[in-house]
């Protein structure tokens, strides 16, 4: 039997009323088909916002599809998740981290960005990073390995952004901008150069240029208590099926399986041309052991039957906004590529005994040795307050590396 179907603004309202909105239950599964042995994944349940209380709990999924070497993906599976939790200001209530979260994925892809560089080694990596708290879904990405989300109504949607030359525009231009170069060998997609890489973000990458940059996109919304189910994959999986391929490849199976399943529905239209990962996560309601079928065709039919109206009007909003139907709140969306405007401007800078913290690696400095982040470079703390939040001069080295500003010439930034 399927639960009701319990329209959001019900559920924000059972919210304001301060009914508590019980826990999901979590199940999840993996697979994996290895061709290159370039794909890691993280998969952290129970992490605790606030250290011993079990209430406090969300998890973390994610993917990394290394290039050019596995040492980058390695290096952000070990270290991404510390350097973000480090950017949320301690002791914030469930809200204030929640809304924290966008701001300290950004520091956090960046910070990890930062001293994968300084270990001097080539290679890079695609990250899609999944935090699942309660009923909220933050995702963060960078590169082409996608998330998707399924919610109960049947709609699949596309929580991140292909970061790819070849199909993103803005991209494109924003590479150009910033110096690099983008063309195309005899055939094959559209790449960077120098370094020929198809992607437009990533970690690591040192040796192709700071306009490959690892500012994450990133969605954050809120599914209604029927559930959810997450597809997270490596382009493996995308080059082969689409979101829908891969949804209805496995609805109403347990996790484990349907991870199984959407490797092997890529590897059947495709073949193994690429490593293909695969993290399938379900987010249930607590009275319900697996996530409840999504109704079929035949019940498809008999709803609109009952409905008659009301469920054509369902379908067709359906295609394209989701908050229209009442299955998914839109919390957050932002995908610039421009430091500044990712990290706002109400960031706050610590000043006890003086020192202020760089919003991105939370290193303390004294202000004359870093700048605001909107300032330019003959910035005087003495002649004009601070605005925005505060970048050390290493974390402020890398914003101007990443925007096309080289080091030792004196421009006018705006
Ligand atoms: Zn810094």
């Amino acid at each position: 039997m399927r639960p009701p179907l319990v329209p959001l603004g019900t559920l924000i309202g059972r919210e304001l009323r301060n009914e508590k909105l019980e826990k999901p239950f979590l199940k999840y599964g993996q697979a994996a088909l290895a061709k290159k042995g370039e794909d890691y994944f993280l998969i952290k349940p129970d992490c605790l916002r606030v250290p011993g209380n079990p209430s406090t709990s969300f998890s973390v999924f994610a993917i990394f599809d290394g290039h050019n070497g596995i040492s980058a993906a390695i290096f952000a599976k070990e270290n991404l998740l510390d350097n973000v939790l480090s950017a949320i200001p301690q002791e914030s209530s469930r809200e204030e981290w929640l809304q924290a979260l966008p701001r300290a994925l950004v520091a956090g892809f960046v910070k990890t960005d930062i001293e994968f560089q300084q270990k001097g080694e080539t290679s890079g990596t695609t990250v899609t990073f999944v935090v699942i708290d309660d009923w909220t879904i933050t995702v963060a990405s960078v590169g082409d390995s996608r998330c998707i989300l399924d919610t109960q109504g049947g709609v699949v949607s596309l929580l991140t952004v292909d970061h790819r030359l070849e199909e993103n525009v803005e991209e494109r231009e924003r590479v150009t901008a910033s110096g690099g170069e983008v063309g195309r060998l005899n055939v094959g997609p559209l790449r960077c150069w120098p370094g020929g890489l198809c992607l437009s973000r990533s970690i690591g990458d040192t040796d192709v240029g700071e306009f490959i940059v690892p500012i994450p996109h990133v969605k954050q919304v809120k599914i209604s208590n029927a559930g959810g189910r997450l597809i997270i994959a490596s382009d493996g999986i995308w080059d082969a099926l689409s979101s829908d391929m891969a949804a209805k490849s496995c609805r109403g199976l347990p996790a484990e399986l349907a991870a199984k399943l959407v490797v092997k529905e890529a590897l059947r239209s495709r073949g193994l041309k690429d490593d293909t990962t695969c993290l399938v996560v379900d987010i249930i309601p607590c009275d319900q052991p697996v996530l409840p079928p999504t109704p079929r065709k035949k019940q498809n039919m008999l709803r609109s039957l009952l409905f008659g109206k009301k469920s054509q009007n369902f379908m067709n909003k359906s295609t394209n906004k989701l908050s229209a139907v009442g299955v998914v709140e839109e919390l957050f969306e932002e995908g610039s590529a421009m430091l500044a405007e990712r990290l706002g401007k109400d960031f706050p800078s610590n000043t006890n005994s003086g020192l202020f913290r760089c919003a991105v690696c939370q290193v303390d400095q004294a202000p004359a040795d870093g700048l605001s982040v909107n300032s330019g470079p003959f910035f005087s703390p003495a002649s004009k307050p601070w605005e925005g939040p505060f970048l050390c001069a290493n974390c402020r080295k890398k914003k101007d590396a990443m925007e096309g500003k080289r080091a030792g010439i004196p421009t006018v930034i705006s």
